[in-house]
């Protein structure tokens, strides 16, 4: 009776909807807890997804979680051009450094590379508290210090039902030209130079380990009762 468990006072958990979408005994993502401190500047990530359709999941670390948005096309450097970016689940800050491939049959299947990384402000100067009140609001006006992405960006919401779709729009700043495909121009991994390719190589699993990863394992995973 003692060791009842404890419910969580909230009724939905933080990062509920990541964990329910994953199996983590077969996917080498971070199962992850939401953070509370932010004394850091605030991360951003662009993890490159060549899922059943490729895309560019970008990531804002917000509140604890990484708020995330699935971005088709990828960003680009011309203010002219609207990148649809459809909100999806947040995800755990860990989730920042994951690279490699998420199995077949498994959600989201597909190689993952780390396209870029760095951190980001509210382009008013105004902190986390500013990002909360532009996200609440749908418009959310942020500067990118990162390697690929650099300098003003805004994310618009769009009035449409269902799960939330913004625009991903460069500003006018000195960064911005039409002239840069970035998404054609960087192929390569910001953490390991590797191509999705190479990481895909990476991943998948030698013959002998294949042998042994067929053997009933010795030890049983405890938790998960999901059929194969
Ligand atoms: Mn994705």
């Amino acid at each position: 009776m003692a060791t009842r468990k404890r419910v969580r006072a909230k009724s939905k958990e933080p990062l509920a909807e990541y964990k329910s979408k994953r199996d983590f005994t077969r996917t080498a993502e971070p199962p992850g807890k939401a953070v509370k401190q932010t004394k850091h500047a605030l991360r951003f990530v662009v993890q490159k997804h060549a899922a059943s359709s490729l895309h560019y999941d970008l990531r804002l670390e917000l509140g604890g979680v990484m708020k995330s948005w699935a971005v088709p096309k990828g960003p680009s450097y011309d203010p002219r051009v609207k990148r649809l970016a459809m909100e999806v689940e947040d995800h755990p800050i860990d989730y920042n450094s994951f690279e490699g491939t998420i199995p077949e049959g498994e959600y989201g299947a597909g190689t993952v590379m780390l396209w870029d990384r760095g951190t980001y402000a509210a382009e008013d100067g105004g902190g986390e508290a500013s990002m909360r009140e532009g996200y609440e609001a749908g418009d959310l006006k942020i500067r990118l210090k990162g390697k690929r992405l650099m300098g003003g960006w805004v994310l618009v919401r769009m009035r449409r039902p269902g799960r939330p779709q913004w625009l991903l729009i460069k500003h006018r700043d000195e960064y911005s030209t039409p002239r840069l495909d970035v998404t054609k121009k960087v192929l390569t991994s910001v953490a390991t130079g590797r191509t999705m390719d190479e990481i895909a190589e990476a991943s998948r699993p030698t013959p002998a380990k294949k042998k042994r990863a067929k053997r009933p394992a010795a030890k049983k995973k405890r938790g998960s009762k999901r059929p194969a």
